[in-house]
């Protein structure tokens, strides 16, 4: 089939781990489309390295798996959600085993390693620092082998159609930049992460936040968005993307260094370069203004370590890396933090559904409360999985309760053409992202946090008119940005990732809540 078709049973926006998953489960019971705005290929998941996490080794329990994640959470876990998330990821990762999926092994049994804040050996990993890559290929073999589901690439989804209080379709801007309207019985937001809200981020440049914008626009709940992680390593290179450097590689013993080549990690944490990775990324930001030089990065350090044994493990980086002339088993490889993970998102209960009828979240894009104020390393992957899964079951269920949408009742589209505001739109990114990574970063303070939002709340005026694919996503960059400021501005304390210099104390008193966003309103709860 050529072109977008009108009506389908369900939509699933995105082609990640959560959205390939849900739709082998939804593909079950009736037609699936799922789009992507990129390659099918191309996507926060196709980047995960360190692996995913499940308690499947002999000298592992699910119960420690749970107690680790509650800790890492700071607190906010909602605590069905985390045990949902400990108890089906073992079966899910068998499942996938048999899909095809190549984990690492030593000899004939799975390999496992450890990751900060894990109490035991728990996290799978492919080609040594590939996971995510290796799980993509195998999912979309799988899916690809389902005739019921058809896949469509390049297209992005600018809005949610919404008919009488529930969702009823997506708008589309295809190739060509005309507009469709497709209509079905559920929607499936599965559009991962918003890390290109801030200038400094280790994801792809398809992570815009698009479906959390989407979202907010159509009336839904939003949770959490204060908590972003900031990863501590991402490769500072003039010219380079920001690479992410594993935190497996402090597991296996990576220094961090300053810039007069001190270790720095044991003055701020017992647990030194193993410490959180929110305490890490402060820790690094604290260096940096010492030292007051905008260029100025700190050194991850590998040259204590076996050569051969970091190019075997982490053959990607290693070969990443030399793509810069960085040999990382010989020399100091310069980093510095970057935004890698949105804990927040749109507020599911744990079958995926939003607070909008017809409409499903999974993955990063959504909130089940699984990550509390911080997410646990190698359970995002994790997530994806179990929820995909999850909210296409309960999609099925509502299959029947579709209405048709009569032909005549539905809007007559214009087309829209790319109309050349892509340099207005890239200009208006780079504003915002900058506001974004200086007042809504790793450390925060509510004066700064004041005149942001009333400054990006200003910038809506003067965001480029919906024409061209970028100037959608400059829209849903300044409105994901804005909800985070809103809800860090609105959090007085200091819990996870969210760190106010102005409260910098947990107040479980009157924060051990989620936050929850609904348009102009924000409650705790
Ligand atoms: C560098 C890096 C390393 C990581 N390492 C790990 C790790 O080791 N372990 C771990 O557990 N997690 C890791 N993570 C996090 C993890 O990869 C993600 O949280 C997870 O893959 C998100 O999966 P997802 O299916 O929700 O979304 P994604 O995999 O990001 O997929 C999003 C999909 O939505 C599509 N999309 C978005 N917007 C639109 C739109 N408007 N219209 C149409 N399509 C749209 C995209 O094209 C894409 O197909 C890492 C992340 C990064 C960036």
């Amino acid at each position: 089939m050529h072109g977008l078709p009108s009506e389908t049973d369900f939509i699933v926006v995105g082609a990640g781990i959560a959205g390939l998953r849900a739709s082998v489960e939804l593909a079950s019971a009736g037609r699936v489309l799922c789009l992507a705005k990129r390659e099918v290929t191309e996507s926060n998941t196709r980047y995960a390295q360190g692996g995913i996490a499940a308690a499947l080794s002999d000298d592992d329990e699910v119960r420690l798996h749970l107690e680790d994640t509650l800790k890492a959470g700071d607190g906010l876990c909602n605590e069905e959600a985390a045990r949902v998330l400990v108890e089906e990821g073992p079966p899910r990762i068998e499942e996938l085993i048999e899909w095809g999926t190549e984990f690492d092994r030593a000899g004939s049994r799975i390999a496992f390693t450890r990751e900060g804040a894990h109490s035991r050996s728990r996290v799978l990993h492919a080609h040594g620092d590939s996971t995510g890559r290796e799980i993509s290929r195998s999912l979309l073999l799988k899916t690809q082998a389902i005739k019921a589901i058809c896949f469509r690439e390049f297209e992005l989804t600018t809005e949610l159609l919404v008919q009488e209080g529930r969702v009823a379709g997506i708008r589309v801007l295809d190739q060509a930049g005309q507009l469709h309207d497709i209509y079905a019985s559920a929607v499936l937001l599965a559009t991962g992460g918003l890390g290109c809200v801030y200038s400094n981020t280790t994801n792809p440049p398809v992570a815009t936040g698009d479906g959390v914008a989407m979202a907010y626009r159509a009336g839904a709940d939003i949770s959490d968005m204060e908590f972003v992680q900031f990863h501590p390593t991402a490769l500072f290179l003039k010219g380079a993307p920001r690479f992410l450097l594993s935190e497996a590689l402090r597991g296996e013993g990576a220094y961090l260094r300053n810039l007069e080549l001190k270790r720095f990690m044991p003055k701020y944490h017992e647990l030194a370069e193993l410490a959180p990775r929110d305490v890490v990324a402060r820790a690094i930001t604290h260096e940096l203004e010492l030292v007051k030089r905008p260029d100025a990065a700190v050194y991850l350090d590998l040259t204590h370590l076996k050569a051969e044994r970091v190019r075997q493990r982490f053959p990607m980086i290693y070969s990443t890396c030399m793509e810069y002339n960085i040999d990382i088993a010989s020399e100091l490889v310069p980093v510095r933090p970057a935004a890698h993970y949105a804990m927040g998102g749109v507020r599911t209960d744990l079958n995926g559904q939003t607070s909008l009828p017809g409409l499903y979240a999974a993955g990063e894009v959504a909130c089940t409360g699984v990550h509390g104020a911080n997410r646990l390393a190698s359970n995002s992957l994790l997530e994806g999985l179990v929820y995909g899964a999850r909210a296409a079951e309960e999609m099925r269920k509502h299959l029947k309760a579709r209405t048709k949408t009569p032909q005549a009742a539905r809007p007559q589209l214009a087309a829209v053409r790319p109309n050349g505001h892509s340099a207005d739109a890239e200009k208006f990114i780079q504003k915002v992202q900058t506001l974004m990574w200086e007042r809504v970063g790793i450390v925060r303070e509510g004066k700064a946090l004041r005149q942001v939002t009333s400054e990006l709340s200003a910038l809506q005026a003067q965001a480029p008119s919906p024409g061209d694919r970028r100037s959608y996503e400059a829209a849903n960059i300044l409105q994901a940005g804005l909800l985070i400021a809103r809800s860090a501005l609105a959090r007085e304390e200091s819990r996870g990732a969210h760190y106010r210099l102005d409260y910098p104390l947990k107040n479980d008193a009157k924060y051990r809540k989620h936050s929850v966003v609904k348009g102009d309103t924000i409650r705790f709860e």
